[in-house]
């Protein structure tokens, strides 16, 4: 039994069932489309470019012609493992043989007064896109609020329909929270060259309209007349079935490098997913090809395969006609290592700490690390899972071939 019927939810049926697993699957859920990725709803769905179709984990008819028994309609309410089972919200109570956790998250709703005026948005589902997307006229003034990838795709999206778009963000770059003050400058004059108002170092503490959003009023004290507002804050974990019950919960579901939770028989993957990393030590990542691999990863533990999820994390960030890709995972580092430019924006830059590399990030460059292994980027994810030392001058030398450096290192 899976609970939640997200990407990571159905890469654990889809992986059950590629690996001739035979035996009865659920998939419980609660939303109306089948399980897919949401990258597109800061994207492409949102500027109209594409729909969800290929978006979908598996087409809809799948999990019927694979004896998966899909429910949208089916909301867990409880886990109880001492009977093994789940209540949903209607009542019923279903057995399991071993249970997984995909329950994903939901976007924080900062206490901010008038938050919930109509026209004060935030973004993880369908509706939501849509909500959002049928406020976005060309003649329409919205503010983002939060700076961090959902604001960022978000406020290019709403460039691309010729939306004016002020931005007020905590920090003094776009990103740099994760991706550190360089890059954060590269995405700040990117986001300003196509007409994004930046307001750095402030934050919105009010929202004010009569019947709907007319403006948010910032801490510095600006009004900004607006129409709409989407609101990038973060997210929170979907605990609620678990909270109080025996599974061990510390900034998601605690699990180990096989995916497995303190219960016997319970496991988890995603976004609400603690692991145990074999080089990174306790990460929750929120990222989709997290979601992908460590369902899969989840379903060959049950299997019975015993090595341990230690997937070099990677994702990536669409903006504009730029493209951010990222492996690894650095929270801090001692140096960050350029090779290529951050002015021309075009480079790949390295997190290096104690002389090892431990994350790094492309901008327009760098290739997907998972769909092409002669990509600096795949070559990055291999020198950060050997963890030796790299030749700095090595790193920023263009002669030099990343992926050479696999035999030389
Ligand atoms: C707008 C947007 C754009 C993104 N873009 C990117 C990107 O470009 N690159 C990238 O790497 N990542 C991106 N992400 C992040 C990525 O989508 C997430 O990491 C991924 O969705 C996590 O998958 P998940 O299955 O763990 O969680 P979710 O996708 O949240 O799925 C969890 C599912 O469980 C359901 N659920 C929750 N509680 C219950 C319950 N009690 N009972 C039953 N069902 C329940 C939820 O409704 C949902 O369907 C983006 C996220 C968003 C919101």
């Amino acid at each position: 039994m899976i609970a939640g019927a997200g990407l990571a939810g159905a890469s654990v049926a889809v992986t059950l069932r590629e690996a001739g697993y035979s035996g009865p699957i659920a998939l419980l859920g609660d939303e109306v489309t089948p399980p897919f990725g949401r990258p597109p709803l800061s994207k492409t769905y949102l500027t109209g470019a594409e729909g969800l179709g290929g978006w979908y984990v598996r087409p809809a008819e799948w999990y019927d012609r694979n004896g998966v028994e899909l429910r949208c309609d089916a909301a867990v309410s409880r886990v109880d493992p001492d009977a093994r089972t789940v209540i949903l919200g209607s009542g019923e109570t279903i057995r399991y043989g071993r249970l997984v956790l995909c329950t994903g998250a939901r976007p924080r709703k900062p206490q901010i007064p008038g938050m919930d005026l109509p026209g004060v948005h935030l973004l993880r589902t369908v509706a939501d896109c849509d909500a959002i997307k049928s406020a976005a006229r060309p003649t329409s003034r919205a503010v983002v609020v939060g700076m961090g990838f959902i604001g960022s795709e978000v406020a290019a999206s709403l460039r691309r329909l010729g939306v004016a778009v002020t931005a007020v963000l905590t920090g003094a770059t776009p990103l740099e929270a994760v991706l550190g003050g360089e890059v954060g400058v590269a995405m700040a004059s990117i986001h300003r060259e196509h007409g994004v108002e930046l307001i750095p170092g402030d934050q919105v503490v009010g929202f004010e309209g009569s019947a709907s959003l007319e403006r948010a009023v910032t801490k510095a004290g600006l009004v900004i007349e607006c129409d709409f507002a989407v609101v990038g804050a973060g997210i929170e974990l979907n605990l609620a079935p678990m909270t109080g019950t025996a599974i061990a919960l510390d900034n998601g579901v605690l699990v180990d490098a096989h995916c497995r939770t303190n219960v016997d028989g319970i496991y988890a993957a995603g976004d609400v997913a603690n692991h145990l990393h074999p080089l990174f030590g306790r990460v929750r990542v929120e990222h989709y090809n997290n979601a992908e691999k460590m369902g899969g990863a989840v379903a060959r533990s049950i299997l019975g395969n015993e090595a341990p999820y230690g997937y070099v994390h990677s994702f990536w960030s669409d903006q504009y006609e730029h493209k951010l890709e990222y492996v690894g995972h650095a929270t801090e580092w001692h140096r960050f290592v350029v090779r290529g430019s951050v002015e021309a924006r075009t480079f790949v830059g390295f997190y290096v700490r104690d002389g090892v590399l431990r994350a790094a990030v492309g901008l327009n460059r760098g290739g997907d690390p998972e769909l092409d292994e002669q990509s600096e980027l795949h070559a990055c994810q291999e020198l950060i899972a050997r963890q030796t030392a790299v030749p700095i001058k090595a790193l920023e030398d263009e002669s030099v071939d990343l992926l050479g450096l696999l035999t030389t290192t």
